[in-house]
This record gives structure tokens, C-alpha cells and sequence, in this order.
């Protein structure tokens, strides 16, 4: 088993194998049902997008894995990457590789005319990591009182896990997130890159005190939230949002997407019932869904509008900020396109 999760890309699998799914990255469950696929050694290996979800430097890895194994097991593979990626002959194929965001696939298909969206979206994801980069070389405190539109000051912020051991009892630790500091601006995008299981959505989780930091602070507007309980509590999540990773996980099955959306409105005590009922209905027609998506339940949509109805509860308050964590990597690359430049001019529009 052990090997099997090694095969999958997992390090450390020895110690990983102890673990509860909940402990695991989105990419390290996802390599865990790999490892799954791959046990019995099969004739026939169904994979239903099993990369989308993970960095790019473990997709590659996997994706050359299952190309030993192919090779290995004697099966025949059709048309080479280089080729499919440069001259895609089907039509689904061309959209499909021009709105991939990977870098790598960028690069080899620069010979290409891309589209104008495109070709900006990555220019400003590009100046949006310059002045990251700027911003982070300044020390923590000078990062607070020198940029007071600052909406979010993250300093030396730490987490630490316990993670159970052999013996009943015995645990060590893990160092999940080490020493991280950043801000972000109002009105900008700030990105955390890293490969899969360096922490990401810990910060994430950190940051609106959905998990408490072992060590360091979040400030909100100036103010150091650490200390907030109860109602400022829940007056701070009012003004900070996230969407997370999985739309599948994410949305209640048993909420009505009328009562998914509607719900933050109702635990804020916004407005009444009309008035609330109006602001569903913006809210899905500024999400591109139509109202009568609202009588509908997750399990209806695809994972493309799931995720848009989740776009559209976390913006129901109006919040300063969101956070999103990997929010369309389970989506296919057209949905990721769609939802980015969404995201993208709603931070326009509502700034
Ligand atoms: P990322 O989002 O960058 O892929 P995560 O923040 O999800 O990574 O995880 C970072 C590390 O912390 C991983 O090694 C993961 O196993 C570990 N981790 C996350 N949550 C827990 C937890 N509740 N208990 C123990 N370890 C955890
Ligand atoms: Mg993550």
C-alpha cells in the first residue's frame, strides 16, 4: 500500500498512509484514489479527469507514471502530446488548449495567435506577482503602516498539526504553514502559488479564522483579529467570504439553490423576505444562471454552475474581500476560463 501511494506521487507514504482524508491537500486525495485505481494493476484504466485538481508539477508526474505503467503493460496509446497540443485537429480540442492556463502548455503553443482575453489575463496575473513579489520583501511592520489601503495583513503566520502516530496515543507534529507574510490591497488580487500540500488552503482557512494560527497574526483593516469572538466574529466573516475548491463538497444537497444563496442574507438578518428575493435574482443574473435555476438542487447542475452558485452566495453579503481557495480547479479548462474573467469583472464592478 505503501508503495502503491509512493507510485501515486505521495511523499512520504510511510507516515501518510496513518492519515484521515480530512488531513490530506485536495492534491494528496486525489493521488490517494489514484493509488486506488492503479492497486489491482488493471487492463483497463478509466480516468474521468483525474489531474485537474492538482499542481502542475504532480500532474506531470502522475501523467508520466500512468505512461509507464501503459508502456509496461502493453497498451496502445494514440497521438503525441506535442502534436495535440500545437495542432489540435478537433475543434472542442482548439478551445479546449487555447483556455488552458497552464504555463507550460502557454509556452509551447506560443507559436499560436492567442485570444485578446487571454493574452491579458495573464499580463495582469503577471503584474499582480510583481507587485506581490515588491510587497512581500518589505518587513511585516512596515508592510502595515506604509500601505494603509491594506485590507488584509497577513504576519509570520504559522500552523502546526498533530498528526497521529503508530502507537495509541503517540502523535508528532507537522509543520504545515511556516512563517508566511503578506498583504493584500483593496481592489487587487493577491495569489499564493505552491505546489500541492505546501499549505495553501491552511493560509486560506487561516486567514478568516475558519483555523486557528499556532503562531502569528491576520490583520483586517488594521485591526488584529485574533482576539474576535462571537459577534465580531461573525460581523468580520460578513465582510471576508470564501469560495473553496470542491463545488461538490462545498454546496448543501439539501439547500434549494433559492436557499443556498439566500442563506448568508438570512443569518445576517439582511433586509426581508422580498428584498432578499430580489437580491437572489441579481445575484444568479450576475453569475450568468438563470432564475429558474433557484428551484433546483446541486445535484442538478454540473460542477461549472455549481460553482457560479457558489460564487454567488459568497458575494451575496457584498464582502470586502474573498478568498478562493483553488476555485476552479475541479472545473474543466472552458468553465475556469468562464469563472475567472467572471471573478475578474466583478472585482471591477464592485470595487
Ligand atoms: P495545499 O492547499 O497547499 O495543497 P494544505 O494547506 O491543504 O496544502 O495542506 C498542507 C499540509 O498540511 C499537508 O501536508 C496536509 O497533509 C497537512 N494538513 C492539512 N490539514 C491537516 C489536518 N487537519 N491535520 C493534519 N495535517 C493537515
Ligand atoms: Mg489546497
Amino acid at each position: 500500500m505503501v508503495e502503491l501511494l509512493g507510485e501515486a506521487g505521495l511523499p512520504d507514504a510511510t507516515r501518510r498512509a496513518k492519515q484521515y482524508p480530512h488531513e490530506f491537500s485536495g492534491g494528496m486525495r486525489q493521488r490517494a484514489l489514484i493509488a486506488i485505481g492503479l492497486a489491482a494493476r488493471p487492463k483497463l484504466l478509466i480516468a474521468d479527469e483525474p489531474t485537474p485538481a492538482l499542481d502542475v508539477t504532480v500532474q506531470q508526474q502522475i501523467l508520466t507514471h500512468l505512461d509507464h505503467l501503459t508502456a509496461e503493460l502493453g497498451v496502445v496509446e494514440s497521438g503525441p502530446a506535442m502534436e495535440i497540443l500545437l495542432n489540435p485537429p478537433h475543434p472542442y480540442t482548439q478551445r479546449l488548449v487555447a483556455s488552458a492556463p497552464s504555463l507550460a502548455s502557454q509556452r509551447m503553443r506560443s507559436s499560436l495567435i492567442r485570444t485578446q482575453v487571454k493574452v491579458e489575463a495573464v499580463e495582469t496575473a503577471q503584474e499582480v506577482a510583481r507587485e506581490t513579489i515588491l510587497e512581500d520583501a518589505l518587513p511585516g511592520e512596515m508592510l502595515k503602516k506604509s500601505l494603509p489601503d491594506n485590507v488584509i495583513v497577513v504576519e509570520n503566520l504559522t500552523k502546526v498539526f498533530k498528526i497521529r502516530g503508530g502507537a495509541p496515543g503517540s502523535s508528532s507534529s507537522f509543520k504545515a504553514v511556516d512563517n508566511v507574510s503578506f498583504a493584500l490591497k483593496r481592489g487587487t488580487t493577491t495569489a499564493i502559488v505552491g505546489e500541492s500540500g505546501s499549505g495553501k488552503s491552511t493560509v486560506a482557512q487561516m486567514v478568516p479564522r475558519l483555523l486557528p494560527p499556532t503562531e502569528g497574526s491576520v490583520f483586517f483593516d488594521g485591526h488584529d483579529i485574533s482576539q474576535y469572538r462571537g459577534r465580531e466574529l461573525l460581523a468580520l466573516r460578513r465582510r471576508m467570504q470564501p469560495i473553496f475548491q470542491n463545488p461538490y463538497g462545498s454546496l448543501d444537497p439539501m439547500y434549494s439553490i433559492y436557499r443556498t444563496i439566500e442563506e448568508p442574507l438570512r443569518t445576517h438578518k439582511v433586509g426581508n423576505k422580498k428584498s432578499r428575493d430580489k437580491k437572489v435574482r441579481q445575484l444568479l443574473d450576475k453569475v450568468s444562471l438563470s432564475a429558474t435555476a433557484m428551484r433546483r438542487f446541486p445535484n442538478e447542475l454540473p460542477g461549472g454552475q455549481r460553482q457560479r452558485v457558489a460564487i454567488a452566495r459568497a458575494l451575496a453579503l457584498d464582502p470586502e474581500v474573498v478568498i478562493c481557495d483553488e476555485a476552479v480547479s475541479a472545473l474543466d479548462v472552458l468553465v475556469q476560463a468562464q469563472v475567472l474573467t467572471l471573478l475578474n469583472d466583478l472585482q471591477a464592478e464592485l470595487v
